[in-house]
């Protein structure tokens, strides 16, 4: 298999999405993401980008809005957390309470990216995300649409069966603009913080929380209600 065959089904998932209006696509600026900025845009979908700002990103991330934004010719959205939750947080748990518990890092990914997501997704019919099946286990059931109960909305995931490998080819071939961690051995982008580049033959997702023991590197932004109240052990990026 190769991207070319897979594309018409994530052509078709990402019109579908734009159909459900109004419709959003929750960037991380990781490299699936870019495929999707660059088919939504290359469509001219009516799918609003959207980026969660949790004030601990990398450098290297607002440099590729900034970088998406002159070659698509399109605003990402940009959501930030509330300033009196971060304040108050840091001032009970200190600048970088999230490395002391999981409980003060799920509390962290709350106020810094599940509040901020709850805003970007309140009146939505649709969300458009990048995950794959590859990624790790806790997402190899994502189906290609899904009822988010978190959210009350619809979720899509156009790239589920998409491999890494793929991934970089449709990159290649489209010259699309990725960040430049990842050319520094980060599969995964996330908080600067909370994210380390992996070794060769690593998961994807062993650089993110890397000092948590478990393995189910989830954040919150991708976890059904059923699993979770606010956050949980499954939470996502
Ligand atoms: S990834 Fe780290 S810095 Fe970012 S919101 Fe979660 S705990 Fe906080």
């Amino acid at each position: 298999m190769s991207w070319e065959t897979k594309l018409p089904a994530t052509l078709e998932t990402l019109t579908e999405a734009a159909h459900s209006a109004p419709a959003v696509f929750a960037t991380s600026l990781g490299v699936e993401d870019m495929v999707l900025l660059d088919l939504i845009a290359g469509n001219s979908l009516k799918i609003e980008a959207f980026t969660l700002d949790t004030g601990r990103l990398a450098q290297e991330t607002h440099e590729l809005i900034a970088r998406a934004e002159e070659r698509y010719r399109r605003r990402i959205r940009v959501y930030f957390p509330q300033t009196e939750a971060v304040e108050q947080y840091v001032r009970i748990n200190g600048i970088n309470g999230f490395y002391l518990s999981k409980p003060q890092r799920q509390d962290c990914c709350g106020i810094r990216k599940l509040e901020p997501l709850r805003r970007a997704l309140a009146g939505k019919a649709a969300w458009v995300t990048g995950l794959r099946r590859e990624q790790s286990e806790a997402r190899a059931d994502v189906a290609r649409r899904e009822d988010d109960r978190s959210f009350g909305l619809v979720k899509f995931n156009p790239l589920i069966e998409w491999t890494e490998q793929e991934v970089w080819d449709y990159v290649r071939a489209h010259d699309v603009p990725t960040s430049r961690l990842h050319d520094q051995g980060y599969p995964s982008i996330g908080c600067a913080p909370c994210t380390r580049a992996v070794q060769p033959g690593e998961p994807a997702r062993a650089g993110r929380w890397w000092w948590e023991a478990d393995s189910a590197k989830e954040c919150g932004l991708h976890v059904q209600a059923a699993d979770t109240l606010f956050v949980s052990s499954k939470e996502a990026a």
